[in-house]
């Protein structure tokens, strides 16, 4: 089963010598994408300031550093659109949200819809607790430890790692739950998080109104066809994203020399 777009589903296990996947994205006609992403991450909950939570935010901000100027950003000025063309991005300062918790209280954690995280969003954007919108500006939304965020019904580590998503077509997000579930861990909790929200990222620049560039023939977007794949770039776990100019998972352009990506794209195990 496709999962909705914009949804990161659940990494499952493939059987040795599947080869590696075949996809074509395609430009919708005057979709949206970001020419020079503006990250604002927004740690959501009291957790962050807590000396493990603002630790692991103080990462992720580099992460976001390193990221949104590597090689990866790069290979997606093969998406440039007629009248954007896709480079590198910046992170602005980062923003931390202490004075509410994500979602209401359930049995065994909590939850948080994502129609209580537009609501959220667009208080933060309205009194300024956030930067104002831009054509270019993404808010990367991290929620705390055991909070589950459930968007179109279906929920985080059951059914998703995290999401990406929009508002009347010009309030561009991601979701980031906290990934500790086995579908969704990729060894630490900082690389499990890299891993997904890279995934977010390269989709929300690509696709970021969800009327963009998709695979017509399945529905995925740049990250979903490489879902089952990662890389180390810069020392932060990434996941590869799909070109369509190379026809394999990347992590650089092909201009960049010969990439490895296509064989970490055939004999990745997860
Ligand atoms: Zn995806």
């Amino acid at each position: 089963m496709i999962p909705p777009r914009g949804i990161v589903p659940l990494v499952k296990s493939k059987a040795a010598g599947v080869a590696a996947p075949s996809a074509q994205l395609v430009y919708q006609s005057g979709g949206t994408v970001l020419g020079a992403v503006e990250v604002v991450p927004i740690y959501w909950g009291a957790y962050w300031s807590g000396t493990e939570g603002a630790a692991l935010s103080a990462e992720i901000n580099g992460f976001f550093d390193f990221i949104l100027t590597s090689s990866l950003m790069d290979m997606l000025a093969e998406y440039s659109t007629p009248t954007t063309t896709i480079g590198r991005g910046v992170r602005l300062p980062s923003v931390q949200i202490a004075d509410s918790e994500p979602g209401d209280a359930a049995s065994g954690g909590r939850q948080v819809t994502d129609s209580q995280i537009q609501t959220a969003l667009q208080s933060w954007i309205a009194n300024g607790t956030v930067p104002a919108v831009t054509s270019n500006t993404l808010y990367f939304i991290y929620l705390p430890p055991n909070v589950t965020a459930i968007d179109q019904s279906i929920q985080s580590c059951q059914d998703f790692c995290g999401y990406h998503n929009q508002i009347n077509m010009n309030i561009f997000y991601a979701v980031q739950p906290y990934a500790t579930c086995s579908g969704c861990s990729f060894g630490t909790i900082l690389d499990s998080i890299t891993k997904i929200s890279s995934h977010e990222l390269c989709e929300s620049i690509t696709d970021p109104a969800l009327n963009a560039w998709v695979d017509p023939t399945t529905g995925e977007e740049i990250g979903d066809i490489c879902n089952d794949t990662t890389a180390r770039l810069g020392g932060y776990l990434i996941q590869l994203e799909w070109s369509n100019s190379q026809n394999a998972c990347a992590l650089k352009p092909a201009s960049a020399g010969a990439s490895s990506a296509r064989s970490q794209c055939d004999d990745r195990q997860v």
